[in-house]
């Protein structure tokens, strides 16, 4: 089969014909129809996944077929699946847990002691086949496109679990920093939660999707200083929550600067930086900071509704599709963000 894979940091992925991955027992074999392109495939090409700082326990070994927002159709089932059988169309939760560490037990897989993912400690979506825990798999129904549910595993689950962590409420005001992919579904979560939000990027044209899908306020922070606005428009107190979808320095100490007493900041994005933020900052403003990643299991049937249902528009946000063979291309117009791109999907043949 055809697959797109990383074999050194800082180089292209390398299309080439590899074996086709073999069914475990408890596994199924995924047809991919899509797999969307994450800012974290860029992170992971570049080179930060190999050794993360204050991260321990995560291990990335290449060459590796990227890409964990994948969706298809069941071509096998193992031995001792059930309630799945070929022709299925399916989405594959990425996240990967042990079960029986620590965490697992008391209720937090994402901070699983031997976490991974498919895309990353596994083989992942940039392929015409992959091989995927049957537990990890989930049916669609027939009104949600393949593209919309690859896309779904991370650049909505993982905005859906910042909503719960955040626990964004109605009324809340809350401060969404980068409205690329996973922001401009932040937009939509907190809008469906009765929150007023205030979308902040540096491209006008994500900004004006991001009011189309529903935010209050935009600020383009390239000519505006989003925390002097932020405050003028919530009597100068600050929101009640951030969410910082960059991964930036400069992003992550700004969301925590536009919140007000006791409010909360949420990361959403990621990258090996270091940020910093006054000691007496957090503690005589009673500022919670969470790190927010991935998503529970049981987000899925509800996003699932979300997306079926008409109240979440995932197409709107997909603004490239390139072929297996072009996924160089793809990765290369989100890191030079040629055509605003929003959600770029790869699409095997
Ligand atoms: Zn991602
Ligand atoms: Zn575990």
């Amino acid at each position: 089969m055809k697959a797109a894979r990383l074999h050194k940091p800082h180089s292209e992925l390398k299309v080439e014909e590899i074996e086709r991955p073999p069914v475990r027992h408890n596994e199924v074999s995924v047809r991919i129809k899509s797999a969307g392109v994450c800012g974290t495939d860029l992170h992971i090409q570049d080179g930060e996944f190999l050794e993360v700082p204050g991260v321990v326990g995560f291990h990335m070994e290449l060459p590796r077929v990227l890409g964990h927002e994948i969706s298809g159709v069941v071509e096998e089932v193992g031995s001792s699946v059930t309630g799945l059988k070929k022709g299925d169309r399916v989405v594959v939760d990425p996240i990967l847990t042990c079960g029986v560490c620590y965490y697992c037990i008391i209720g937090e897989r994402t901070m699983c002691e031997n976490r991974g993912a498919y895309g990353e400690s596994r083989d992942g979506g940039f392929a015409q086949y992959g091989s995927f825990l049957a537990s990890n798999v989930h049916r669609i129904p027939d009104s949600v496109g393949f593209d919309e549910a690859a896309i779904m595993a991370d650049s909505l689950a993982t905005p859906f679990h910042a909503m719960n962590l955040l626990d964004v409420k109605l009324g809340d005001k809350i401060a969404i920093f980068g409205v690329g992919g996973l922001g401009a579904n932040a937009v939509q979560l907190a809008k469906l939660r009765g929150a007023v939000t205030f979308a902040v990027d540096i491209l006008e044209e994500k900004l004006k999707v991001a009011k189309e899908l529903g935010a209050d306020f935009t600020f383009n922070a390239g000519n505006t200083d989003p925390v002097k606005a932020i405050k003028e428009h919530t009597d100068g107190r600050g929101v009640d929550k951030a969410l910082e979808m960059v991964g930036g320095k400069a992003t992550v100490e700004q969301a925590v600067a536009c919140v007000r007493r006791g409010g909360k900041v949420g990361i959403v994005g990621g990258s090996n930086e270091s940020f910093c933020v006054g000691i007496r900052q957090v503690l005589w403003n009673g500022l919670t900071i969470v790190g927010c990643y991935g998503s529970m299991v049981e987000h899925l049937p509800r996003m699932l509704e979300l997306v079926a249902t008409g109240r979440i528009n995932l197409r709107r946000i997909i603004t490239h599709r390139f072929p297996l063979d072009r996924v160089n291309e793809g990765f290369r117009v989100l890191r030079q963000k040629i055509g605003n791109p929003m959600r770029v999907v790869i699409v095997p043949e």
